[in-house]
């Protein structure tokens, strides 16, 4: 590796085993001329690759191609893939690191990042070279591609966002590491029993994690516990430490994130933790095992899970141990590998940070410990790098999701940091004091620590404070943001708040997972599209074009086959073709209104069974949920259990037959996102309007050529303005509705006896019909729609109903579907991730492309 042969000061090997430097290099003087050569990629051939992936299998799994397995084959082909792109990754991080370009550095504690072969094969250019090389090897490569286990180190969508912004700087050639948790495992897998969710670990490293490169040699300690004190150092100045009580070490591993076809590999480093002692050997001589290994069991806990919290903050202890965990891990790491020279006082022209939701905020008193402790800045200096080296993406509205940690909490694992939270926080409501004379209410509200219900650290506040700017994920939300949640700040620093809407990977979500209609794309106008989305809009005029409606709605029909099949081998349901097919992917809450698409269901099977309505007069449809509950969220998962039973009768209901179907499949994820969102007609997003920050699901629907209903939340709103109102379903309360009907009383109950189609269908649900008769099974679901319903499902009831009628009546003339879901495609470019990150370049990070 050309990377590490830099001369520096000549070291034993003795010296070097004992350093404590992170930069040990090596002492060697290459002479011959390979090792002076840059790194080569293989040939991109079909032999090239037989003979690579050949050698992988024999040296590296070590068995013949004959009497190797299918996971032997998958970890050697992704190997050999690996090999195409280091080269490249390991210039792209030489030439970041001698041209001092500005990084960003991108903390999140969830990437979510899907299955990696595929995007891997697209990224180097060997899809049809891999795929012709297995062939001659005897092996079919989509065997090999379905071996793959995703990583699931995300909940959702916050998770995803980061994945697709890594993917799109890649491709972008902007400079970037992404910083996060190897969680042990990551998101549970869902199987159902008797319809309910029961959550299995995510073992994903069992078989073996291909695309991970460790680096013990970089690990880093990371300190807790314990207490600070002051001293006066050698020139008078009064100081202060911290003294802790423990420590672990993080141990990286380096993945690829290759950009699309461009030479760019970045680099996501993902942070795992283990005992900075392995191992008490006196203990264990002595005989006692278990107390030998404790200090190490202890210590892998950090990272042993992943929080399966989507919406709703944790506030337990080893949660904030994980955050400070990957911080402290990520900025020292930045400081040791791009900072060469020392001068930390360059570090704002070397990097931004930026913060993925507050769960990485505790990095902003880590830089200034960092900074004034460590590096004996004085504290307005450093205050002055911290504010530049971050920005804050905030993701929710909802209050309940805002994260704040207890100060004794905060107090007993980081005391020091809890030390620079109260100076922060000190200056900046003298700041507010100054600004505001006698308005004491204000400064009260505005302050970093809340006292109520107990004292504690508001990090959001936090981040609204340190960070350089502050963005909302889509329009409405960001104005909800300046106008509500972050109202004072906002009024104080109009010019620190801007947004950003989110967007989605078009060459996960569009080239992988829709193949049949990116080759029509790419028929139709040529290549480039991929990484210049917008071009999309050249698609209109074919929107009047027959031939390609033709085309369009024959791959769309494929893609249900596919999806289908998949359902078929998986969970063995058997789907009727020519359905429309409704599709509402995304976490399990009570924000996002399942309950309603449940209401949507369970009254048009009522209508039917009862009469109403003639089987034959409805529109068929099947009905697909995808959707994990958080695990103690017991409201969620109650509504799985009822949406699995409403499936249950309503599938085998004879008089519905071949009109309704409803099927959930267990364990959605970004694998099984890819087959179902290319098949979808229809895209629900319904979430209470002023909830949902933006939804990216709604983005890779819409691409997709889904129709959207949808309430005028998130960006939802920004999908309507561009597709346009007649090819999208409006319905329900506006945001501003929405606030005055709580201001003035919400009665959910009053809903339920003014609509006799709705009390039918709440009754249906209470009658037991759906529980073998048992009244009291979903009788708490039943009553939180009546009595609570904090989510207004019942109040959006009617208009969701006659949204439907007219998706209904819309789907019969077949022609004039496929023309809006067309146009849905051709307006949806400004949805594409890059777009995203030249939002970010340009109102926040101010970073260059490498080249
Ligand atoms: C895109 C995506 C999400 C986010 O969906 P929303 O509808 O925006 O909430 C969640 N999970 C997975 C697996 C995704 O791919």
């Amino acid at each position: 590796m050309l990377d590490a042969v830099k001369p520096e000061t000549p070291v034993t090997a003795d010296e070097a085993q004992t350093s404590e430097s992170h930069h040990v290099g090596p002492s060697f003087q290459p002479t011959h001329p390979l090792a002076l050569a840059p790194v080569t990629s293989p040939p991109h051939t079909v032999d090239g690759f037989v003979k690579e992936f050949l050698a992988e299998l024999n040296t590296n799994a070590g068995v013949t191609l004959s009497r190797s397995t299918v996971n032997d084959q998958y970890l050697s082909l992704a190997r050999t893939v690996r090999h195409y792109l280091s080269a490249r990754w390991l210039e792209n991080t030489r030439k970041a690191r001698e041209t001092k370009a500005k990084m960003v550095g991108y903390l999140s504690a969830e990437f979510l990042l899907g299955r990696q072969l595929g995007n891997a094969l697209l990224a180097s250019d060997l899809e049809e070279i891999a795929e012709q090389a297995l062939a001659a090897c005897g092996i079919d490569i989509a065997t090999l591609r379905a071996q793959e286990v995703e990583p699931g180190l995300g909940n959702g969508g916050l998770g995803r966002l980061a994945a697709c912004f890594i993917d799109s700087l890649a491709t972008m050639g902007v400079p970037c590491i992404g910083y996060g948790i190897r969680y042990e495992y990551g998101i549970f897998r869902q199987t159902f029993v008797d319809g309910r969710q029961v959550e299995q670990p995510d073992s994903w490293l069992t078989l073996g994690s291909p695309w991970e490169f460790p680096h013990p040699e970089h690990a880093v300690q990371v300190d807790f516990g314990g207490h600070t004190e002051t001293y006066v150092d050698a020139d008078g100045t009064s100081r202060s430490r911290w003294i802790p009580a423990w420590n672990v070490l993080g141990m990286p591993y380096n993945y690829m994130v290759p950009g699309y076809q461009n030479g760019q590999v970045n680099t996501l480093r993902l942070w795992s933790a283990q005992a900075t002692q392995a191992f008490d050997l006196p203990t264990f001589n002595s005989g006692d095992y278990a107390d030998a290994v404790r200090a190490q069991t202890f210590a892998e806990n950090i990272t042993k899970v992943l929080y399966p919290e989507d919406s709703t903050p944790q506030g337990k202890e080893l949660r904030l141990q994980q955050q400070y965990f990957f911080v402290a891990c990520s900025i020292r790491d930045f400081l040791d590998r791009f900072i060469l020279d020392g001068d930390v006082t360059t570090l704002p022209e070397r990097v931004i940070f930026q913060l993925n939701d507050t769960h990485p905020v505790i990095a902003v008193p880590e830089l200034m410990r960092v900074l004034v402790d460590i590096e004996k800045l004085d504290w307005d200096e450093a205050w002055a790098i911290t504010q530049k080296c971050f920005a804050y993406t905030c993701h929710t509205l909802l209050p309940e999701a805002l994260e704040v940690w207890s100060t004794e909490l905060l107090g007993r694992l980081l005391p020091r940091h809890l030390e620079i939270i109260y100076r922060i926080n000190d200056e900046f409501l003298a700041e507010v004091r100054a600004a505001y004379p006698n308005d004491e209410l204000r400064a009260r509200q505005m302050s970093i620590i809340g006292e109520y219900p107990e004292r504690a650290v508001r990090m959001a506040y936090l981040a609204t404070v340190a960070g350089s700017k502050v963005n909302g994920v889509a329009e409405l939300h960001s104005q909800l943001l300046r106008d509500k949640v972050l109202h004072d700040f906002s009024e104080y620093w109009p010019e620190k708040f801007t947004n950003v809407t989110n967007g989605v990977t078009p060459r996960r979500f569009i080239r992988l997972a829709n193949p049949g209609l990116s080759e029509l794309i790419t028929e139709t106008l040529g290549t480039g599209w991929l990484t210049d989305l917008e071009r999309l809009e050249e698609l209109e005029p074919y929107a009047e074009d027959a031939g390609f409606r033709d085309s369009f709605v024959a791959i769309k029909e494929a893609n249900k086959a596919k999806l289908y099949r998949l359902l078929q081998a998986r969970d063995g349901v058997v789907l009727p073709e020519h359905h429309l097919l409704d599709v509402m992917v995304k976490r399990l809450h009570e924000y996002k209104r399942q309950s309603l698409k449940l209401l949507h269901i369970v009254s048009t099977y009522e209508q039917i069974i009862t009469g109403k309505v003639a089987a034959d007069e409805v529109t068929p449809r099947t009905f697909v949920f995808g959707a994990k509950a958080a695990p103690g969220y017991r409201i969620a998962k109650e509504t799985i259990h009822l949406i699995n039973s409403v499936a249950q009768v309503v599938n085998s209901d004879p008089l519905v037959k071949d009109v309704l179907k409803v099927v959930f499949p267990a364990n959605y994820n970004v694998t099984l996102a890819e087959t179902l969102i290319p098949a979808a007609d229809l895209s629900e997003q319904i979430s209470l309007a002023g909830k949902e920050a933006s939804g990216t699901g709604n983005m890779k629907l819409a691409l997709n050529g889904a129709l959207t209903i949808g309430t005028d939340d998130g960006a939802n709103v920004e999908i309507r303005k561009l597709v346009g109102d007649e090819h999208f379903f409006l319905f329900g309360l506006t945001e501003p509705e929405v606030a005055e009907l709580q201001a003035k009383g919400y009665h959910a109950h009053e809903y339920y006896e003014s609509n006799p189609q709705l009390k039918a269908t709440l009754d249906l649900i209470a009658s037991g019909h759906f529980s073998g008769g048992d009244r009291g099974l979903f009788e708490p679901l039943v009553s939180n729609l009546l009595y609570d319903d904090r989510f207004m499902a019942l109040a959006d009831f009617e208009s969701y109903l006659d949204a439907q009628a007219k998706v209904d009546a819309s789907y019969v003339d077949q022609d004039a579907w496929a023309r809006s879901a067309v146009l849905n495609v051709a307006r949806s470019g400004f949805f594409s991730s890059d777009r995203s990150m030249r939002d970010y370049i340009d109102r926040i990070w101010h970073t260059h492309p490498l080249r």
